[in-house]
């Protein structure tokens, strides 16, 4: 593994969102130089962090991605997605612009100027419907979503221009990303949020009334959807490691990242009653379409190649990382 990072330069594309500010931090931390390319769309600037240069761009703007990565660029982390699932199936349009252009647009800057290594984004939502759980990386990719398929169809277009010769790269399959640098050197929080977490710490600060649970009638413990919600720092970690592998080993290649622990949304309601020490306004609502019943991963293969190892196993000290930031 690459061991010296200070000569690295890393642009990261998206570095001014919920997962690119953990991204930027862990970069910076571990001593590499760190430029963030981000259009503040959903990002906010109060996510930028001291050590950190900063561009303001688009990256339906080839131009200003041609510029950027004109700067000694060595490797790339993009993160700069769309990510509604539900609004992907209303306005696939928007998410083949963003999510595909976008993504291609930096592939080719990337080739146009001789920037070799690429960490991307990816998702679960590529397996689609799981066949079985944990769910490795042999399972199907047969996405059921137009946001998952444009997470598969760039994981595509990546493994073509790493067979021709063009650049190495690392496709991170994110389970469900959740909670805060505990240190709070984070505080941006997403506007709008879709997720459950942050809808349930909105219900728990009062900025929402209630929180509806989609399904309790699902083949579960409790009735409720269980997910594998991972620590965002832990993914983090994640990202420069596989930055230091491909850097070293330059074999591409396509890892899960969760914590192979399941949680229900009921037990997510629960943990954070624990820890906010109130009870939440919820009720229960119908299925949300397109949910499977339970996603959980097998991360072995991230722990194979990166050794990586998530630190946040336990769900209460996950959402204890996100109170903190309210209290
Ligand atoms: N969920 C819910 N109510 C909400 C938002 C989410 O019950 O307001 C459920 C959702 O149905 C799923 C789980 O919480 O079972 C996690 O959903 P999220 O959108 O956070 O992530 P996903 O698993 O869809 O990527």
């Amino acid at each position: 593994m690459l061991t010296d990072v200070k000569n690295v330069r890393v642009l990261v594309v998206g570095g001014a969102g919920y997962i690119g500010s953990h991204v930027q931090k862990q970069l910076l931390e571990e001593g590499f130089q760190v430029v963030v390319f981000d259009n503040l769309s959903t990002g906010d600037k109060i996510n930028l962090l001291k050590g950190a240069a900063f561009i303001e761009g688009n990256i339906l703007d080839k131009q200003a991605l041609n510029d950027a990565m004109s700067q000694n660029i060595d490797a790339v982390v993009h993160l700069a997605a769309k990510k509604a699932v539900g609004e992907s199936m209303e306005h696939p349009e928007i998410y083949a612009e963003n999510n595909i252009t976008g993504a291609l647009n930096i592939l080719n800057a990337m080739v146009a100027n001789g920037v070799k290594h690429i960490v991307f984004s990816s998702s679960a939502a590529v397996y689609g419907m799981p066949e079985y759980i944990p769910l490795n990386e042999k399972h199907q990719i047969k996405p059921i979503n137009y946001y998952g398929y444009t997470k598969i169809c760039i994981e595509q277009n990546m493994d073509w221009y790493a067979k021709l010769g063009k650049l190495n790269y690392a496709a991170l399959r994110y389970f469900n990303a959740v909670g805060y640098a505990a240190d709070k050197s984070i505080t941006g929080r997403e506007r709008n949020p879709q997720n459950l977490l942050p809808i349930i710490m909105e219900v728990a600060t009062g900025k929402r009334e209630k929180l509806s649970i989609f399904g309790n009638d699902y083949d579960t413990p409790d009735g409720t959807c269980v997910r594998d919600y991972i620590h965002v720092s832990d993914l983090a970690t994640a990202h420069t490691l596989a930055l230091r592998y491909l850097m070293t080993d330059h074999q591409s290649f396509a890892v899960n990242l969760g914590t192979g622990n399941g949680t229900s949304v009921k037990e997510m309601v629960d943990a954070t009653e624990k820890v906010i020490g109130k009870k939440l306004n919820y009720d229960y609502a119908p299925r949300r379409a397109g949910d499977p019943a339970e996603l959980t991963a097998d991360a072995s293969l991230a722990r194979e190649i990166l050794g990586w190892k998530p630190r946040y196993t336990d769900v209460e000290e996950i959402i204890r990382t996100v109170w903190n930031l309210e209290i």
